[in-house]
This record gives structure tokens, sequence and C-alpha cells, in this order.
């Protein structure tokens, strides 16, 4: 089996973004983020006492602080997590330790004190480059902060920076959209993640859009936006790994690859998912208050114990990869040839250009990725 990884969730932002869905709260104070630390490494000392078969492989060799707003967080803060996951689990000495971090939350020191500590890897929130879209959507930064902040992080030797972008923002032409991913590339990232908008329900920005005061997304636009992500990424060297995500050579994300390849995950803290890398997922408490509490009186955080259908994960997920699907391995794993099974759906999936079924691979078109979903409910 595949070595695992661990994903921790911190559930604090400096703001409320108007498209987030997120589990996060505002931070107002530092004794409520003090009590989640705490719950937080009880979680991890205690999680193998409470989910057996969670023990199926204590090896990691990534780490994943997500958010909300990790860098929000103390370097001793992030010491005592770090340690708390050293008592329970073998990390490789070469693992992929990524923190997400948003513009102005940090100072050199810090950034230092992270590596110190051995955060390999800057999953940076940029979102957009322009400072009335920032507005718009909540974001308390500015695109003088990305710049500011990105030159912190080459200060303090992160040589592993990852950009999050968004296409497709209300009022955003495709000029804007090109005009982004340039400012993106002059700061030179190593990696690429370029998400097309989504709308949630209970979201801000969904009752924005119901009461008019902000545009309905345009699907063409949307795919002119992708096309131009394609076409931009490849001149610059970046290879396109899934759907969203693009890297210079050697720099894929090893943690999010885990997801798609269906490797063991052990998610701790609000929200987070577990996955045992056979066909048990795991879901917390997402509730800050809740979760906190339920671990400090000597509870399972986890709420939702779901058994999966291997198969049709394995092709849904494999599908986000560019490399796709190998049907060779797919028959062994499943002793049944794929190209049978939906023989009728992959001959329509075809007709339409969504995907491309060669020899021994079946991977999505650039087509496919834009309507991915549609694809993605064939194989539910
Ligand atoms: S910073 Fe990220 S996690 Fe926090 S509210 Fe905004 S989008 Fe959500």
């Amino acid at each position: 089996m595949s070595e695992a990884g661990v994903y921790l969730h911190i559930p604090f932002c400096r703001s409320r973004c108007s498209y987030c869905d997120f589990a996060t709260d505002v931070f107002t104070n530092g004794e409520a983020v003090e009590r989640y630390v705490s719950a937080l490494v009880k979680e991890i000392e205690t999680a193998f006492s409470v989910h057996q078969s969670l023990t199926i492989n204590r090896r990691i060799d990534t780490i994943y602080f997500g958010g909300g707003t990790p860098s929000l967080l103390t370097a001793r803060q992030i010491e005592k997590i770090l340690g708390s996951i050293n008592k329970k689990f073998f990390i490789q000495t070469n693992a992929e330790i990524t923190m997400e971090m948003n513009p102005a939350t940090v100072t050199l020191e810090t950034l230092r004190e992270y590596k110190n500590l051995g955060v390999t890897r800057a999953s940076f929130g940029v979102q957009t480059f322009d400072d009335v879209e920032l507005r718009r959507l909540g974001r308390k930064h500015t695109a003088r902060d990305v710049r500011e902040t990105i030159e912190l992080l080459r200060a303090a030797d992160f040589t592993n920076v990852s950009f999050d972008l968004i296409a497709g923002l209300p009022r955003q032409s495709l000029l804007d959209w090109e005009r982004n991913l340039d400012c993106a590339f002059e700061l030179n990232p190593e990696h690429l993640s370029l998400y097309i908008l989504e709308i949630h329900e209970a979201t801000p920005l969904a009752e924005q859009i119901r009461s008019g005061r902000q545009p309905l997304p345009d699907e063409d636009l949307a795919a002119a936006m992708f096309k131009l992500i394609i076409e931009k990424t490849a001149a610059k060297n970046y290879r396109q790994y899934e759907i969203s995500n693009f890297s210079l050579p050697g720099f894929e994300s090893r943690h999010n690859s885990k997801y798609w390849t269906l490797d063991p995950i052990f998610g701790f803290g609000c929200s987070a998912h577990s996955f045992d890398g056979q066909n048990r997922r795991y879901s917390n408490e997402r509730d800050t208050s809740r979760y906190v509490r339920l671990i400090e009186e000597g509870n399972s955080a986890i709420v939702e114990d779901t058994q999966t259908d291997t198969k049709s994960e394995y092709v849904f997920l494999g599908l986000r990869l560019t490399e796709g699907i190998n049907l060779k391995k797919y028959q062994n794993l499943f002793n049944v040839d794929l190209r049978e099974e939906y023989k009728a759906d992959l001959k329509r999936l075809e007709e339409f250009e969504l995907i491309d079924l060669k020899e021994n691979c079946l991977r999505l078109t650039t087509k496919g990725m834009l309507y991915s979903n549609e694809v993605f409910a064939v194989f539910v």
C-alpha cells in the first residue's frame, strides 16, 4: 500500500470571503485558537484508540495544513501540532509539509520559523491580482500584499510555492483573467491551482446573485477562460497534471495527488475527512465549537463513517488526472473490462468529444475537463 498523508484543518480566517463554503470562523481571539489547537493535538494523540481501521499504515510522507488560514497560527502552535503527529506517525525524511497561507498574514520571522519546523511548501491564496475584485470578494488583502508576501517567502527560502487563483469572478472579463495569469507568471510560482468559480448555496455570493446584485456566471466565458489557462500554462512550461493543477517539472502536489490515487489520508480537525485507502471514509464534525467540545469531553469527532464504492471512485478520481486511467490496471483490480462495462456510455462520451479512449488508457479531453461533472456522473 502507498504511504499515507495527514490533513489538518485550521478553521480560522481574518474575514469571510463571499464565495467560500469551507468550515471557517472569523479569527476573533487567541484563546479560541489555543483551545482549538489543544483539541486538535488531543484528537491526533487519541485517534488510534478510537478508530482501529485507521491504523493500517502509519508511515506518512505528506502533511497538509489546510483551512481556513493556517498561517494565522504561531510557530509554537504549528510545532505543537507537528510534535503530536511525530508521536503517532512515522514521518518519512523527505516528507512534503504544506501550509496554506494568505497574503499579509505572515512576517519574515514567522516564515523562517515555519521553515525551520520542516514546512517545505507554501500554498498561497492569491485568487486575483485585481484590488477591486479582491474587495468584491470580501478579502482583506491587496495585490501589493501578494507581491510583498511572495518576496518574504523567497527571502525565507521557500522554493516550492503554489498560487491559488479563481477564474470567472463576477464581472471579470477574459482580458482581466489573462492579466491575472500574466501577473502570476511574473512571480514564478512552482505550482498553480487554477479554478473556475463555483457558486455554493448558502454563501453570500449565491445570495448576491439571487438578488441580482451580481451577474450569473457565464458558461461560455468560463470555457474561454479554461482554454486560455491550458494555452498559457503550456507556453510557460507548466504541466497540467490534474484538471485544475499545473506545475513546473517535479513540483506536483504529492499530498493532493493522494486524493486522486486513493491513497490513505488521516484527517484531523473540524470538517476533516479520512480515508483508509480501501473502502471507508470518515468525516469529522464540521462546526468548530462542537468539534472542540466533542474532543474535550473525550469523544470521537467522527460523525460519519461510510462504506465507499471503490470501483466508481477509482474511475472518477482517476479521470481528474491528465494521465487518466489505466484500463489493464482497472481490470486487474476489479476483474472486469471497463470498455465492456460502460460500452454505450463510453461511445456517447466519445461522440461528444469528452473522453479520449486509446489502447489501455481512458482520459478526459480538454472539453471533457470543462464538463467533468457530467462525465463523472456516468460512473457514480
Ligand atoms: S481565506 Fe480561504 S478559507 Fe478563509 S474564508 Fe476566504 S476562501 Fe474561505
